[in-house]
């Protein structure tokens, strides 16, 4: 593990006009490396080398198969690497090491779908009469700004990158606080693949600085966000200024919806991934389960077996997949989830199994369950980002939708039943941009992934965030008669 870890601008690595940040090791509660600190001028310099980038025409004018092939190699660059990447992730993030090896190989999935994706942008003619010829096409934007969450900082940052360099924009990302230590290989790979320099620059910054003056400067084209309905607000407020377009995806608090003709057994397995991977650190983490009356109790006797499986500890001690869980990113997360149990506690709702936090170093949480908790308790509708998944009753399925549409959010939901009408019907009133029947997380890169209400707005994933990263061009050509 290196000791120090600089930003990437221009093709150069440099030191942060900001100083340095310590990098904690959430596993150990001890420091693991210093990181540069991006102030305003960084910033700066980054976005205009990538704006000069964007006017050579460097990228954009590529024939979009060879930029496609390039976009294609960065991921294989990752998987080359993984063995490398997987640890650092592990060590700065807190999940288990099998957890990094998920995530660097979903990073190069995406890097593998844009990739291919690039060359299949294409426009329409559009007749208008022997006098015009007349055609679209789609350019991209220029500059994209890309801020990046702590929880997923490779899959995030890839899921982003990926699609803007496919169509040909140049790239500035604002790496996480918490983790931006793996974001170099980023780095590594553009340079690996022959990118021209500026194209891609990497810099770590604090949210209200670097973030924010990024966010704000007045050559950037595009904006892309992960993360906080506050930070969300304040990125699209910024980008309204300069009349930018932005992607926001700003978590939720999802709820699968369990009839009593569900297979409970199965349901175990979507408890398992939905809201105890990564610690339940995920936007779209199944946070509540709203449970029928008549197999509520079976049910909470199935999720806290799940919950109790589960061995807590520091995830590089976890290669090997199973079930285990790992740190939460930080004290302070951790803190924040357990306030929260506290809290949803005194408003009644009761503690099925853990709700501490565990007493060794590190920010481990145990794997937590309530019960009895009611749709007007804040646990009910605040994202906690933890391992804490709320349980609450419903009789009717009208009943079951107006809880599960009853928070201000709306990224995803779920419906487990074996009747297909009421699986359609609760499909159709569920508000969110994605609805799983009888699987959490059904779905991939293929499939677009957004919110509705407060989870923002824009979508990620599949071709439908091709079109975030384009503007179209119509050309109307008079003929001579
Ligand atoms: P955050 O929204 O503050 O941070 C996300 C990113 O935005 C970081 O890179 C940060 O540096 C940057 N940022 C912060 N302030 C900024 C500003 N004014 N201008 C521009 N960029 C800015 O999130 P957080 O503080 O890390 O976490 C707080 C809560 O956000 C979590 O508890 C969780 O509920 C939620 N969250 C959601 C996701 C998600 O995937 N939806 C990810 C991370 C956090």
């Amino acid at each position: 593990m290196k000791d120090y870890w600089q930003n990437y601008i221009d093709g150069a690595w440099v030191d942060g006009g900001a100083g340095r940040i310590d990098v904690i090791n959430p596993g150990t509660g001890e420091k693991l490396a210093q990181h540069a600190l991006a102030d305003a001028a960084d910033v700066d310099r980054a976005v205009l080398a990538a704006r000069r980038v964007h006017l050579s025409g460097e990228l954009s004018d590529l024939r979009p198969v060879e930029r496609g092939r390039m976009v294609q190699a960065m991921g294989r660059f990752l998987l080359e690497n993984i063995d490398d990447i997987a640890p650092v992730l592990t060590l700065e993030q807190g999940k288990p090491l099998w957890e990094s090896r998920i995530e660097v190989e979903g990073a190069a999935r995406y890097f593998e779908y844009y990739g291919n994706q690039a060359e299949t942008v294409e426009g329409r003619s559009i007749p208008l009469g022997a006098g015009y010829f007349d055609f679209t096409t789609y350019e991209p934007f220029g500059v994209s700004a890309q801020i990046i969450p702590w929880n997923y900082p490779l899959e995030m940052t890839a899921r982003s990158l990926s699609a803007a360099l496919a169509t040909g924009n140049t790239v500035v990302i604002k790496t996480p606080e918490l983790t931006p230590l793996t974001n170099a290989w980023f780095a590594h790979a553009a340079e690996a693949v022959g990118l021209p320099k500026g194209a891609v620059n990497i810099l770590c910054g604090l949210g209200h600085e670097a973030g924010a003056a990024l966010s704000a400067h007045p050559q950037v084209n595009q904006i892309v966000f992960t993360g906080s309905v506050q930070t969300g607000i304040a990125i699209a407020s910024a980008a309204a200024k300069n009349v930018v377009p932005c992607v926001l995806e700003l978590g939720g608090k999802s709820a699968a919806i369990v009839h009593d003709d569900a297979d409970l057994a199965a349901f175990e397995n979507d408890v398992r991934w939905g809201i105890y991977f990564n610690a339940g650190q995920v936007c779209s983490a199944m946070s509540r389960v709203i449970a029928h009356d008549s197999i509520h109790d079976e049910l909470v006797e199935r999720i806290v077996g799940v919950a109790q499986s589960l061995k807590v500890g520091p995830g590089i001690e976890q290669p090997e997949f199973g079930p285990t869980m790992g740190a939460m990113v930080s004290d302070a997360q951790r803190d924040r989830a357990v306030g929260m149990i506290t809290a949803a506690v005194s408003e009644g709702a009761k503690i099925a199994t853990g709700g501490h936090k565990m007493n060794i170093p590190g920010a481990f949480l145990e794997p937590t369950v309530l019960t009895d908790v009611t749709p007007n308790m804040n646990i009910a509708n605040e994202e906690v980002f933890g391992p804490v998944l709320s349980v609450l009753k419903f009789n009717t399925d009208a009943q079951a939708i107006e809880i599960a549409n009853g928070t201000p959010y709306g990224l995803v939901g779920g419906v487990f039943t074996n009747d297909l009408n009421r699986a359609t019907q609760a499909a159709r009133q569920i508000r969110a941009g994605q609805v799983f029947v009888n699987e959490w997380y059904a779905g991939g890169v293929e499939t677009p992934f957004g919110g509705y209400g407060r989870s923002g707005y824009g979508r990620e994933k599949g071709r439908e965030a091709l079109w975030n990263y384009v503007q179209t061009k119509n050309v109307a050509i008079k003929l001579k008669g």
